[in-house]
Order: structure tokens, then C-alpha cells, then sequence
């Protein structure tokens, strides 16, 4: 069976049971809270029990590498919406340490587009169009630095109020363990 066959035949079953009682919520964060993380699978269950979060607790915005590469991109947006629309009152970055986007070398994942077809005059197309994609695909090297500059970025947006702490922190994908980078409070 194919996995999305997989994955719609569970579903029915899930409803059918109503297994999503003991899920049910709102829309609105019991803890006033928005998180950005990252993608990593490690973390989907491990990040919200090590923080004692549950359904309901959090938003949570992930990409790869919980990074703020644009102040004016979709992270930056779902963050503001989670203040102004969804009363969240205090952000939390999280990024961890094996991240998948630490050290990544744009160069490599080119070749890899390369190797699944995509042709070079694509990528010399968009570089002549004025999209730095070198610039666009690369990691970071220092998970530490990669959450302060985020915090930085979020913390002086000049769309978000002055009153929301906004703090980063690095979690062990092994352990759960968080280490502070940023408190937010101190500002
Ligand atoms: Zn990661």
C-alpha cells in the first residue's frame, strides 16, 4: 500500500473512534506562547514533552533550521499573527544542536539538484535574475549564533510591540535538554 493510501485509511479509523477527543482545543494558546523551531523529526514528540507542552499550549512555526531568513518572509508573518491575532505574548526560539542546516554547504545541495536533473542554466538563470542562491540555500555554522541572530531579527522587527520577550534557546535532540541562549526577560 502506498503511504498516503496508508495515511487516509488510518484517518478513517481515527475519526470513526473519535480518537481526536481527548485532543480538543482552541485555536488560542493556554500558554500565550509561540515557538519557532525546527523541522527536525526528532523533535516532533521530544521538543513539546521536554517543555511540558501540550495540544493546545503553543503555536509552533517550523522550517529547517528554526531560521529567520527574511524579516519580511512567512516565518516572521505566522510570529505576528500568533501576537496580534492569536495572543500569544512571548516568543521562544529553538534551534538544536545536529541540526541538519549547520555547516550545510549550498554547493552541495546544487549538486544534488543536479543530480536529480535540474540543469545548470536554471541555476545561472536565477543567479543573473538577481537571486543569490547560494546566498538563499545555506546553512549556518554555529547553532548558538544561528538563535541569536534570530532573536535579534525577531526582537527588533519594527512590527512587533516593545512588551514581548522574545528568547532563544538550543535543545539536545537526544536528551531533550535545553540550554538558554537568550533571555528574553533581560532585555
Ligand atoms: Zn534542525
Amino acid at each position: 500500500m502506498k503511504l498516503l493510501d496508508e495515511i487516509l485509511q488510518y484517518n478513517k479509523k481515527f475519526v470513526a473512534e473519535e480518537k481526536y477527543k481527548e485532543f480538543e482545543t482552541t485555536k488560542f494558546p493556554n500558554k500565550k506562547l509561540v515557538i519557532l523551531t525546527c523541522m527536525d523529526t526528532r523533535l516532533i514528540e521530544l521538543l513539546p514533552k521536554a517543555m511540558n507542552v501540550g495540544n493546545g499550549d503553543v503555536k509552533i512555526v517550523k522550517n529547517a533550521g528554526a531560521l529567520v531568513t527574511h524579516p519580511f518572509g512567512s516565518i516572521m508573518r505566522s510570529l505576528l499573527v500568533a501576537v496580534y491575532q492569536l495572543k500569544a505574548k512571548e516568543v521562544l526560539v529553538i534551534g538544536h544542536y545536529d541540526c541538519g542546516m549547520s555547516g550545510m554547504k549550498a554547493d552541495d545541495v546544487i549538486e544534488n539538484m543536479y543530480d536529480r536533473g535540474i540543469k545548470k542554466e536554471t541555476i545561472d538563470t536565477l543567479n543573473y535574475s538577481g537571486i543569490n542562491v547560494n546566498e538563499w540555500l545555506k546553512g549556518f555554522e554555529n547553532v548558538h549564533e544561528s538563535v541569536s541572530h534570530s532573536v535579534n531579527v525577531i526582537k527588533n522587527h519594527p512590527l512587533l510591540p516593545n512588551d514581548i520577550p522574545v528568547h532563544g534557546l538550543v535543545i539536545d535532540p537526544k536528551t531533550g535538554k535545553l540550554d538558554l541562549i537568550v533571555n528574553g526577560y533581560e532585555d
